[in-house]
Order: structure tokens, then sequence, then C-alpha cells
């Protein structure tokens, strides 16, 4: 109700699901290189732009990141090597023209399926969404049982190049039910 709070913050999340996958924190990284807590909603230059000094950043880009894993774009460079304003690869001979992750998120939707919304800090408009939908997928789960032969995921046996193999660790939100 006091009017004078503008509690917003920006929230991650899966346009399938209709979830947030994983929470932006204050020490989240932006694809300029700097910390979430470093961008401000009422930035004079734009919404959610980067406060940092001379950095040309005009709004925060969320760069999953798990412990010393961070998300990469798939011309194989780092988030801080693409440009903060038009977030292309400044890499010279790179062909990328906007950063782009064939990654796939813990709730097994590739990266380009989320989007960054705005949410009101005190609107909690998207747990309630989550929770309905956790309520719905266990009324639903007779229908859902898993008796069909179907093996779960293709398995992508091919591509031998990808080094490292950023380990989809950490299940904070598993589909368990509660
Ligand atoms: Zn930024
Ligand atoms: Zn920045
Ligand atoms: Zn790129
Ligand atoms: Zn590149
Ligand atoms: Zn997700």
């Amino acid at each position: 109700m006091s009017g004078a709070v503008t509690g917003s913050r920006l929230a991650w999340v899966c346009g399938t699901c209709q979830r947030e996958c994983i929470p932006i924190r204050s020490e989240s990284r932006c694809l300029c290189g700097h910390r979430y807590k470093e961008h401000q909603q009422d930035h004079p230059v734009g919404a959610w732009s980067c406060g940092s000094k001379g950095c040309a950043c005009r709004g925060f880009f969320y760069i999953v990141a798990e412990g010393a894993w961070i998300l990469r774009c798939r011309c194989k460079h780092k988030h801080i090597e693409h440009s903060p304003a038009t977030h292309a690869c400044v890499k010279p001979g790179c062909g990328c023209s906007a950063f782009d992750s064939p990654w796939v998120c813990n709730c097994d939707h590739p990266w380009a399926d989320h989007k960054q919304i705005e949410v009101e800090k005190r609107n909690t408009s998207i747990m309630a969404g989550m929770m309905e939908a956790a309520a719905a997928d266990i009324n639903r789960w007779d229908l859902l049982r898993r008796g069909s032969d179907a093996p779960g995921g293709g398995g992508k046996a091919g591509g031998g190049s990808t080094s490292g193999g950023g380990r989809g660790g950490g299940s904070s939100s598993g589909g368990g039910a509660a």
C-alpha cells in the first residue's frame, strides 16, 4: 500500500514451466560482467541499466552461474566478451550477433525458452503461480503416471568436442513431492 516503495525485481522464468527456475540474486552476473545489485531499476538511462562507471549496459541480462560454472554463448566466448550494448560478440572474426546459449536448464527446457520479467517484490504472483502449478501437477499425478516405455531423453551421443560439460548438479527445485 505505501506507494513510495518501488519494489520491483527481475525474475528469470521459464516460458514453458512458468516458474522461476533459478532465482536472480544480488550477486548474480549480468552479461556486462557486473552484478545484479549494480543495476538500477530507476536508472536515468533506462530501467535496469548498469550503474557501474563507463559500462554501456542498458539493461540487466542474466547470466546463469553455478559455483565455478558460468553460462557461455554458443560461440564459445564468455558473456563478458559480448558487447553489453548490443549483446554481439566482440571477438575478432566471431560472427556472433547476439548472446545465445545451447545450455539446457535444470527444468529440461533450453535456455532460450527462458526470459526475464519484472515482478513486484511484494507481489508474489510468481510464487503463487508456482504453487498453483505444483498443486495442479499433484492433482494430475494419476494422468501422468510414467508407465510408458518411451525413453526419457534422446541421448545426445554426438558432439564429442564439448569439453568440460558443466554438470547441472544442484537441483534446488527438484520436482519432488513435498
Ligand atoms: Zn549489466
Ligand atoms: Zn555493467
Ligand atoms: Zn556469442
Ligand atoms: Zn564469439
Ligand atoms: Zn528452466
